[in-house]
Formats: C-alpha cells, structure tokens, sequence
C-alpha cells in the first residue's frame, strides 16, 4: 500500500502521528512529513485508523 497526504488539506494538528508515529512525523517548521511511504502489511490498521480519523480527510491508500 502507498501513503498519499493532500498537503493542501492537512492542517499538521498531528492526529495521525498519534496514531502511527512510525509512519507520521510533525517536523520543527508545524508540517506533516511522511516517514514511511509504503508501510508494511502490518501498519494497515494504523494506517487505516489514521484515514478514518483525520478530520481533513487528508490521507488515502493506494494500493
Ligand atoms: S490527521 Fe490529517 S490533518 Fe492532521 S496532521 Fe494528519 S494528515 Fe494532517
């Protein structure tokens, strides 16, 4: 799966690096970076929690 960030959407309010701080990270300048492009099988849940709860909807899966 690949990790896609509307960064036109996202407002750094960090819910998702709650969630998956392996995969998330909010950098010194307040902007979301993404650490793990293509997480592994594993992270799916997380992954999936992340989209669900982004109030931006910002995230979404490629597969
Ligand atoms: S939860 Fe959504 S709006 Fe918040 S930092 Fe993550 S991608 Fe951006």
């Amino acid at each position: 799966m690949k990790i896609i960030v509307d960064f036109e959407l996202c407002e750094s309010n960090a819910i998702c690096v709650d969630v998956a701080p392996e995969i998330f990270h909010i950098n010194e300048e307040d902007e979301l970076e993404v650490l793990l492009e293509a997480p592994e099988e594993r992270l799916r849940s997380k992954v999936e929690e992340s989209v669900r709860l982004c109030p931006r909807q910002a995230i979404s899966v490629e597969e």
